[in-house]
C-alpha cells in the first residue's frame, strides 16, 4: 500500500511537469489514458452537421466564386471551393436536408446513402454535388483531428510533381517552342499541349499539322522532358490511328481524350494499335466507370477529377483499382486542392503527377491566402489542417450565403 501511494504521488508530480515517464503497463497511466480516450469518443459521438452554407465570394476584382461550408456546431467547419455552380445548386436543393444531423466523420456511409438516394445519382451534376460535399467533409475531418488531409489518408509525400498543362498558349511555331523551353527552365519535366483545333474534317493535312506540333515541341525541349497531348474529344479512330503512327517516333507520354468517354470501343481499339499510352477520365463518375475501362485494357492513365468523380473518397477507390491493373492515376486539374492531397497520399508508382493548368491557376485561387503554386515543377503540401484553405479577406469585397431553394 505504501509503495502504491508513493508511486501515485510520483506520477502526480511528474504529470505536473508535463513529463511522461516510461512505465510498465497497468500503472496509473492506464486510467488517465482511457479517460482521454473517452473524452475524445464523446466529442466524436456529439459531432453533427448543424448548418450548410454555400458562400458566394466576390473579389475586389469583381470576380465571383462559390465555396461550400459545412458547420458542426460553432467551433468546427469544413470548407471547400471554388465549386462549380452546377454542384452548388444540387447541394442546395438536394443534399442540404440530408446533411443536417449527419455525423461528418462517417463519410463512407454518407456517400453510399446518397449514391443510393436518387435514380440519377450515377453521373453529372448529382455526383459533382456529392463530390463537393465529400471534399468539404474531408476538410472538416482534417480540422477536427488537426491534420492535413493527405496525412489522414496515410500519405507521407510532402511534395508532389506537377505537370505543366498548357491550355491557352499560342501554337505559332516560334511562340510554342519558346514557351516550352521557358517551362523546362522553370523546372517542369512534364508538359501537356493541346491538339484540339483540328480533326477528321481536316483530313491528312490536319494529321500533319497535329504531328508538326509534336515535332516542334520535341525539338524545343530535347529528350529529357515528357510531352503529353490532349485532343479534347475531337478525333475519330482513323484520325487517332493516323496521328499516333505519325508521332510515335517522338515518344509522347500519352494521348488524352482522343474520343468522348462514351466511346469505349474506340479507346480499346486505339490502345491495341499504338505504343503510345492512352489516357482519359476527367468525366468518369464513380469507380464503376473506371472499372469498365480498366478491365477492357482501354487506357494506361486514369484522369478522374476529385471534384467531379465523387470526391476524395471515390478517387481513393479508383487509385486502388488502378493499382491492381498497373495503371497510373493522374487526376484532372480543373481545381487542385483535393487532387494534390490524394496524389500525396498514394505511392508515386500509382500517382506520379498532378495536373497544373498554368493559365487558369494564375487567378483561380485569387481569394485564398495560400495559393498552390509549383516551384521547380513541385507542389508543396500544406501542413495546415484539412486542405489548408483559408479565404483572404484583403482580396474579398463580399461574402454572402446564397440559395436556389424554390419558395
Ligand atoms: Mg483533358
Amino acid at each position: 500500500m505504501v509503495d502504491r501511494m508513493k508511486r501515485r504521488s510520483f506520477l502526480t508530480s511528474i504529470a505536473a511537469l508535463g513529463v511522461a515517464p516510461h512505465l510498465p503497463a497497468r500503472s496509473q497511466v492506464v486510467p488517465a489514458a482511457s479517460s482521454v480516450g473517452s473524452a475524445s469518443r464523446t466529442r466524436q459521438a456529439q459531432l453533427k452537421i448543424t448548418k450548410v452554407e454555400i458562400l458566394q465570394v466576390t473579389g475586389r476584382n469583381k470576380r465571383e466564386v462559390l465555396y461550400l461550408k459545412l458547420h458542426a456546431g460553432r467551433d468546427l467547419a469544413g470548407l471547400y471551393g471554388p465549386i462549380d455552380s452546377e454542384a452548388a445548386i444540387f447541394v442546395d436543393r438536394f443534399f442540404r436536408r440530408s446533411l443536417i444531423g449527419q455525423d461528418p466523420l462517417a463519410t463512407e456511409a454518407y456517400w453510399d446513402k446518397m449514391f443510393r438516394a436518387s435514380r440519377h445519382s450515377r453521373g453529372s451534376h448529382y455526383i459533382m454535388a456529392l463530390s463537393a460535399v465529400d471534399n468539404a467533409l474531408w476538410d472538416m475531418k482534417g480540422r477536427f483531428f488537426g491534420l492535413p488531409v493527405y496525412r489522414l489518408l496515410g500519405g507521407s509525400r510532402k511534395k508532389v510533381r506537377a505537370y505543366a498543362s498548357c491550355l491557352g498558349f499560342s501554337q505559332e511555331p516560334s511562340a510554342l517552342q519558346a514557351k516550352a523551353r521557358e517551362l523546362k527552365k522553370e523546372g517542369y519535366r512534364h508538359q501537356k499541349w493541346f491538339v484540339r483545333d483540328r480533326g477528321p474534317s481536316h483530313g491528312p493535312e490536319g494529321v500533319e499539322e497535329d504531328a508538326k506540333v509534336v515535332r516542334l515541341l520535341r525539338e524545343a525541349v530535347g529528350d529529357d522532358v515528357d510531352l503529353m497531348f490532349d485532343a479534347f474529344w475531337k478525333w475519330d479512330l482513323n484520325y487517332a490511328l493516323a496521328w499516333t503512327r505519325r508521332v510515335e517516333q517522338y515518344r509522347p507520354r500519352w494521348i488524352e481524350e482522343p474520343f468522348q468517354t462514351a466511346n469505349l470501343d474506340a479507346f480499346i481499339e486505339l490502345s491495341r494499335e499504338t505504343s503510345i499510352p492512352v489516357a482519359t477520365g476527367e468525366h468518369f463518375y464513380g469507380r464503376w466507370d473506371v472499372h469498365k475501362f480498366l478491365k477492357a485494357d482501354a487506357i494506361m492513365v486514369v484522369q478522374a477529377d476529385p471534384e467531379w468523380c465523387g470526391g476524395v473518397s471515390e478517387l481513393l477507390k479508383m487509385c486502388t483499382l488502378a493499382s491492381v491493373h498497373g495503371v497510373n492515376v493522374i487526376p484532372h486539374g480543373h481545381s487542385i486542392h483535393a487532387a494534390m492531397h490524394v496524389v500525396a497520399s498514394q505511392p508515386v508508382e500509382v500517382c506520379p503527377l498532378v495536373e497544373y493548368l498554368i493559365r487558369k491557376m494564375d487567378t483561380y485561387y485569387d481569394f485564398e491566402k495560400y495559393q498552390p503554386k509549383p516551384t521547380g515543377g513541385m507542389l508543396e503540401l500544406p501542413d495546415r489542417p484539412g486542405f489548408g484553405i483559408e479565404l483572404d479577406e484583403s482580396r474579398i469585397e463580399d461574402v454572402r450565403a446564397v440559395t436556389w431553394q424554390q419558395t
